[in-house]
């Protein structure tokens, strides 16, 4: 049995940070275990291959939800990165942290230490951004945050039409303020991905303190009595056990993490019983409390090859721009497909913005499944606190079989009802004169116009924006799955540190928070050590 002194499960966005900083003390013995390969492909450094990675099971676990009631019964897709970096070596790069009184509701419902003064240490620490220092801003951290190089001259037009649509412009959604249309800042180095895996792991993958398995995946947590003392792994067809003298941490998403929890025995007893499974520990609210944006995509289709698309005029565009990227790493392919975006509030009286709207530079159908034919862009709107909360429960008592995820979209009537202000406010943009400037034609939803097609539309179509959450949350109640520490509670030597120990679901990109949450589990546990 190899033996450890902390195991990590998962090396995604948060894993990839704490094994990391874990292993700068040189006297802990970390290992890192991660279910899907490392990640030297060109499809993951180059930012449009996620337009291959996302739409198909390439390094993806590419799950899909239960039938969603609300949506007349369509299952969702929910993409995920399988590989070193996680879903940070297949998303479309925007760091963005939330809104500064997210992390204060964290820290009022009872995640205490987590208010925005605690937390924004740690993501300046985390972060290296281009423009240099600020009160907002931090340099010297492994992850680099850049302006994209080649902008598309469609992202202009989209912060052109939403300044003519009434909108704030805004130069930094994670300065002073977030409410605004402007472009995104990406996490990107010299036109590069730069997932947490080539942030934090790659530079220190030769520390003689820290081991890192790729293609092996995580059968559960070991205990002797109350006290988790390893991991059950399973690598090249062979069952092995990792000892951990000190810790484990499940750090394998919203989704597995809450999933190994249950098939090591924590989580909700009865369920667990039904699958033939020991209860070590009845935690009812492990898999619950999910979190996920509902978003909805308006598609129009316009006859420029600035936009990508399938032609024959797009074919050539590429090979050019294969060429340039070759050489210069720069122009289209360096794109993150939501290029621009904005924070928005869709009622009189809001404090803070509701919704998020993501612009895309080609006509994203279906997470890139359905493609059409010619050219077009895209603009999403995600309702940013959904009041909707889910379950990811067990299909068996077997890790690698996919867990049940029921995101219940949609269940809150108030959920549906700021989709349609969003729906209504998106057209706004795209008729503004900036963008009604081309020709253009609505995908799926020409014809739709009064309250009823438009929520029936919304029903149709919504899906995910990819930031789920929540599922093993941490608080200071009982009910709670971690402590504000992330442990878990009942029993020893266990923590969780990825998107499910949010309490709730921060307002913006789940990315950047992932990794600072990966920062302070690390912190925890080496003033622990
Ligand atoms: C398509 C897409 C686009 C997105 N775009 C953005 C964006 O532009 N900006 C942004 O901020 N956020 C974005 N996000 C969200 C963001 O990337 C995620 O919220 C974040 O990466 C999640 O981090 P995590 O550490 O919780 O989990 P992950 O990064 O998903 O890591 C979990 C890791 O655990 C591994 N694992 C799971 N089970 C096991 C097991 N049993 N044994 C071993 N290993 C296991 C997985 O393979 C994975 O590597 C996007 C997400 C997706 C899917």
């Amino acid at each position: 049995m190899a033996q450890f002194d902390c195991v990590v499960v998962g090396g995604g966005s948060a894993g990839c940070a704490l094994a990391a900083r874990l292993s700068e003390d040189p006297s802990l013995r970390v290992c890192l275990v991660e279910a899907g390969p490392p990640d030297d492909s060109a499809l993951v450094s180059t930012p449009v291959g996620a337009a291959l990675l996302v739409p198909t099971r390439i390094r993806n676990w590419a799950f899909e939800t239960v039938p969603q009631e609300a949506m007349y019964q369509r299952r969702c897709y929910q993409p995920r990165g399988r590989m070193l970096g996680g879903s940070s070596s297949l998303n479309a790069m925007i760091y963005m942290r939330g809104h500064p009184s997210d992390y204060d509701d964290w820290a009022a419902a009872g995640a205490t230490g987590w208010g925005w003064c605690d937390v924004l240490p740690h993501f300046l620490r985390a972060e290296n951004n281009e423009r240099g220092a600020s009160d907002f801003h931090g340099v010297g951290g492994p992850l680099n945050v850049a302006d994209l190089r080649s902008p598309n001259p469609f992202a202009r037009l989209f912060v052109e039409a939403g300044k003519q649509a009434g909108l704030p412009p805004n130069e930094d959604f994670n300065g002073a303020q977030q409410e605004g249309v402007g472009l995104y800042q990406v996490t990107q180095k010299g036109g590069e991905r730069w997932s947490a895996a080539r942030a934090y792991l790659r530079p220190v993958m030769g520390r003689p303190n820290l081991a890192v398995y790729t293609r092996a995946h995580a059968l559960r947590v070991l205990f002797e009595g109350r006290r988790a003392t390893g991991v059950e792994i399973v690598r090249a067809g062979r069952r092995e056990t990792l000892g951990a003298a000190r810790e484990v941490v499940l750090a394998a998403g919203a989704f597995q993490s809450p999933q190994l929890l249950m098939c090591s025995g924590i989580g909700p007893g009865e369920q667990l019983r039904a699958l033939g499974l020991e209860v070590v520990h009845d935690a009812p609210g492990v898999g619950a409390n999910l979190q996920d944006h509902p978003d909805y995509i308006i598609n129009r289709k316009i006859g420029s090859s600035e936009l990508l698309g399938v032609s024959l005029g797009g074919g050539l565009r590429l090979a050019k721009e294969i060429w340039r990227y070759v050489r210069e790493r720069r122009g289209m392919l360096t794109s993150n497909f939501a290029e621009a975006g904005g924070f928005v509030k869709s009622e009189l009286g809001l404090e803070r913005p509701d919704l998020q709207l993501h612009f895309v530079i080609g006509m994203v159908d279906n997470h890139n499944r359905t493609l059409h034919l010619g050219h077009g862009l895209s603009c999403h709107v995600c309702v940013l606190r959904p009041k909707s909360r889910g379950t990811v429960r067990l299909a068996s008592g077997d890790a690698r079989d996919a867990p049940l995820i029921d995101p219940r979209f949609l269940a809150e009537p108030g959920d549906l009802a700021a989709l349609v202000r969003g729906f209504k406010l998106v057209r706004r943009i795209l008729d503004a004169p900036a963008l009604a400037a081309f020709a253009s034609t609505e995908l799926y939803t020409a014809r739709v116009h009064d309250d009823a097609e438009i929520e029936r539309a919304i029903r149709a179509r919504t899906d995910t924006v990819y930031h789920v959450a929540g599922t093993c949350r941490m608080g200071g109640d009982a009910g709670a799955v971690l402590d504000p520490e992330l442990r878990v509670r009942g029993v020893e030597g266990l923590r969780v540190a990825d998107c499910s120990v949010m309490p709730s679901l921060i307002g913006g990109n789940t990315n950047a928070p992932a990794i600072m949450i990966g920062e302070r589990a690390a912190e925890f546990m080496r003033r622990a050590a």
